[in-house]
């Protein structure tokens, strides 16, 4: 490790020719097939999160166009374009930044040099990394480039965020979007790696740095550097655990099981163990969102290949998935995504990670609550006593708007409807608490009982149902105009529109805005 040569595993094993691609197959079959057929664009762009082989395929096809051999569908790597390409000393290959100081002075110097040839190679190519990085003024000189580039010269831009790009240069490439490569994939890679390392690491370990990696193909191989070098014997699935604190799967399993069993003291202790056992709490959290996120896919029905996250977690997530529900699943996401974000900016982070299990353990039965809602909701309006000698006097209008041949007008049809479903709303306020008027000097429960229709009368639910109501009648009897009013508002205009006139300073926080 103390050799002055030592390249971290990322660069070593960085792929060489298109088929080494993993997992960008489509990307490696374009490219090639493009060069073998003579149809070479002048400007391409590779998309695609970090560590999913952008550049690397950027150099591969600099040098299928540059080798010795070429241009050819793969490139030799042997001879001097390629080692000199491999090697990033190459000066027919320019690789630009865009991301350290946002490309002015390269952009500027790129159209300085565009029109000069290639000093041995047969193609100029520009491989501009982070592109969306650069300037307004960096695109507007690049852009010129690429209206008229000249036959010699090949741009690559590689971007994390396509969204960012101008049309005007989103317009002028061939886009390539790379995908993140699958769990699969890269723990094969990683094991190509470790047998090439003669290193001994676990299937088990493998397969969990390649998941924690989440398609990154580098940030795996970076996990995988880590661990063998802190290693002075075989690497097993704790060592991976240890590294990047997170805890055992049966633990988590248990946890899981903990919260679904709506039992916070056992989800707690499954927690404490694996805080125990080194993981952090927010590593802990993170492998429940995990585990939550197959639960809900599983209580939405996807296929068990979309299932990635809990193989090893000793719980059938199918079931749980179904007895949970979508709704609880969602809210309980809900809690586990706001624990993490106050996480990154508390210092207890443990206490809340407790929080948010015993939150969890004891959250409502989001779809029985959803069912009572729907028949609360459905049950007939005429059934709520109260309720009639209450909004008869507001739905007269509606009744009103009837022309005197009886048939409903279209807008007074259309407003039934809603009516309706207002109504059955409000019901649900009116049902819970069935007193019309509060005696004078109420006893004890019915004092309660005024309570409660206050609180329900004060539900956001009934405040928003009032609220549709309210415009539902307003759209079927416009409101009249008194005069009073229009006076009130005139005399209020006219008091406004004088204050500016008055002009001292001193009278403008008086002024009512607009
Ligand atoms: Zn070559």
């Amino acid at each position: 490790m103390a050799n002055a040569a030592y390249q971290v595993v990322a660069r070593r094993y960085r792929p060489q020719l298109f088929a080494d691609l993993i997992g960008q197959e489509h990307v490696a079959r374009g490219l090639s097939g493009a060069i073998e057929s003579g149809r070479i664009g002048h400007a391409y762009l590779f998309t695609g999160a970090r560590g999913v082989g952008k550049t690397s395929a950027a150099r591969i096809y600099a040098k299928a166009l540059n080798c010795d051999a070429g241009p050819a569908a793969e490139p030799c790597n042997v001879c001097d374009a390629c080692q000199a390409i491999t090697a990033g000393q190459d000066v027919d290959v320019v690789e630009i930044d865009a991301a350290s100081n946002r490309g002015i002075d390269e952009i500027r110097s790129l159209r300085q040099n565009v029109a000069v040839r290639p000093a041995r190679g047969r193609f100029k190519v520009y491989i501009i990394d982070e592109v969306h990085m650069l300037t307004r003024e960096a695109f507007n000189a690049l852009l010129k480039t690429l209206e008229e580039p000249p036959g010699h010269v090949k741009f690559v831009f590689c971007t994390t965020e396509p969204e960012k790009l101008p049309i005007t240069i989103l317009s002028r490439c061939q886009r390539f979007d790379f995908v993140t490569v699958d769990t699969p994939a890269i723990a094969r890679r990683l094991a190509q790696i470790v047998e090439a390392e003669g290193a001994e690491v676990s299937p088990e370990a493998l397969h969990l740095i390649a998941r924690r990696a989440a398609g990154s193909m580098r940030d795996s191989q970076s996990l995988l550097e880590q661990l063998l070098g802190a290693a002075t014997g075989p690497i097993g699935i704790e060592d991976v655990h240890a590294v990047i604190g997170t805890g055992s799967e049966e633990r988590i399993g248990e946890l899981l099981a903990g919260i679904a069993a709506r039992d916070p003291a056992r989800g707690i202790a499954a927690l404490d163990a694996a805080l125990a056992g080194g993981a952090d709490p927010g590593g802990v959290l993170e492998q429940l969102l995990a585990g939550l996120r197959d639960c809900l896919l599983a209580s939405v029905g996807c296929r068990e290949n979309l299932l990635a996250n809990s193989s090893g977690l000793g719980v059938d997530v199918a079931a749980l998935g179904r007895e949970l529900g979508t709704a609880t699943i969602l809210a309980m996401l809900q809690i586990l995504d706001q624990a993490l974000g106050r996480m990154r900016t508390s210092g207890h982070a443990a206490v809340i990670a407790e929080m948010a299990v015993v939150r969890l353990a004891s959250i409502e039965d989001f779809e029985s609550l959803a069912a009572a809602i729907d028949r609360v909701a459905a049950a007939p309006v005429q059934s709520v006593p109260g309720l009639r000698e209450k909004k008869t006097t507001d739905l007269t209008p509606a009744k009103a708007a009837q022309p005197a041949n009886g048939q409903v007008s279209p807008p007074a049809a259309a407003s039934v409807a809603p009516v309706a479903a207002v109504a059955a709303v409000a019901a649900v306020a009116v049902s819970v608490a069935p007193v019309a008027t509060p005696p004078a000097s109420p006893p004890p429960r019915a004092r309660s009982q005024v309570a409660l229709i206050r609180a329900a009368t004060d539900h956001p639910l009934v405040t928003h149902a009032r609220t549709l109501f309210d415009a539902v009648v307003r759209k079927v009897e416009p409101p009249r105009t008194r005069e009073p009013e229009r006076d009130g508002v005139l005399t209020a205009g006219l008091v406004t529109d004088a204050a500016p006139d008055d002009g001292p300073a001193e009278a403008e926080p008086e002024v009512p805005d607009g």
